[in-house]
């Protein structure tokens, strides 16, 4: 079935590499499973989701938790930036999310900076924070035109993998742009995927839809108006496993004749990162069984994609669950699956197993466990 052209070429010609699926909370209305298919003319792989715009729209209104504080390594993107950018710039971050990149740039002594997101939670952030040009809108829905030619430099970092069509999203963001002005690029690179050694659901969940390599956004960008002028490869290490991003430097330029060059890598990389998962996939499902066998009572720590997949992929939904915990103050309070989140301090009963259930933050939540001198047993689930 075809639900989506591929988002780099618009060929509707595809080849399935895997199917994946998760179990999403109440309140999240997407679908639930989609395939990963490879396009057959550019090689760009993708989700083939049956989700619409306004579904995606909805959902970054509504379910936004990045206004959180969640900090990212931001130092390559900034270097790019004070590399090709005067500190006198006009500089836009669009969905600029927690307003780090912003905050780094004002230390660095730049002084026109704006951001635009979808989230009215993020612009009270950063004008709490002193950035005040911040305007609550989406980069499908340009809230002022009169910022249309204003800006030397738009940065756009990690949103390009969410977006259902990234084509108009950066004809859109280019008319913001200047004539000779720049767009700088944060993307994850999906042809270095089979390094990563995080689950499943980190990589592909339904955030995460655009599987990105330096030939495919070079084909979406040159088609654009956009030229490269710069490529930097950064790897961001989480003990073992190493995630690579690709940070993307571009000049507006309506006269660049595009060369097109097919994506022969990505493919086969996804390949071998699922394959090696579905391994480590079937030791989560004995520890989790044996749970249910023992009748413990558990506290899942965790409230994101690898809790939506573990419900899909697992029988941790029948284990007996007393409540989830997260540090994020933003999903104190809500329900997930039935049952509430509560903040670690809550933590009450001390015969239950805190299952751990985070794909990146394991260690700290380890080490936090310690620090508050919870006894409880804990279970790992992504180290195991
Ligand atoms: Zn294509």
């Amino acid at each position: 079935m075809n639900n989506r052209d591929c988002p780099v070429c618009n060929c509707s010609s595809k080849k399935e590499l895997a199917h994946i699926k998760f179990s999403l909370p109440e309140h999240i209305k997407l679908p639930s499973s989609y395939n990963v298919v490879e396009c057959d003319n550019c090689g760009m792989c993708y989700s083939d989701t049956t989700a619409t715009i306004e579904d995606y729209d909805s959902y970054y209104i509504n379910c936004n938790y990045y206004s959180g504080n969640t900090v990212t390594d931001n130092s390559a993107i900034i270097d790019a930036i004070v590399k090709h950018c005067p500190s006198e710039y006009r500089i836009l971050d669009m969905g600029f999310g927690n307003g780090q990149l912003l905050n780094s740039l004002k230390l660095l002594g730049f002084s026109d900076l704006s951001g635009i997101d979808p989230s009215i939670d993020s612009v009270n952030h950063l004008k709490s924070e002193g950035i005040h040009q911040a305007y609550q809108g989406s980069i499908f829905s340009l809230p002022e035109k009169k910022f249309f030619g204003q800006f030397d430099c738009c940065c756009l970092t990690s949103v390009l993998e969410h977006l259902l069509d990234p084509q108009e999203a950066i004809h859109n963001l280019s008319q913001y742009i200047k004539s000779n002005g720049l767009l700088v690029l944060d993307i994850p690179d999906y042809s270095q995927v089979d390094s990563v050694d995080a689950a499943i659901p980190n990589q592909f969940n339904q955030e995460h839809i655009n599987y990105f390599s330096k030939e495919s956004i070079e084909w979406l960008m040159n088609s654009a108006g956009f030229v490269s002028l710069e490529y930097i490869d950064f790897p961001r290490y989480n003990k073992d496993s190493v995630e690579h991003s690709l940070i993307g430097v571009f000049r507006k330029d309506d006269t660049y004749k595009a060369k097109n060059i097919k994506d022969k890598k990505t493919a086969l990389s996804i390949e071998r990162y699922i394959n090696t998962q579905k391994t480590k996939e079937m030791k989560r499902k004995i520890i989790i069984d044996q749970l249910i066998h023992d009748d413990k009572k558990v506290y899942i720590w965790g409230t994101g994609s690898f809790v939506s997949y573990l419900m899909e992929t697992t029988n941790i939904n029948k284990c007996n669950i007393l409540s989830f915990i997260d540090n994020n103050h933003l999903k104190q309070g809500k329900v997930f699956y039935g049952f509430p989140s509560i903040s670690p301090s809550e933590i009450v009963d001390s015969n239950a197993v805190i299952v751990i259930a985070t794909m990146m933050f394991t260690d700290s939540i380890m080490k936090q466990i310690c620090e508050m001198n919870i006894k409880n047993e804990v279970v790992p689930l992504a180290l195991l």
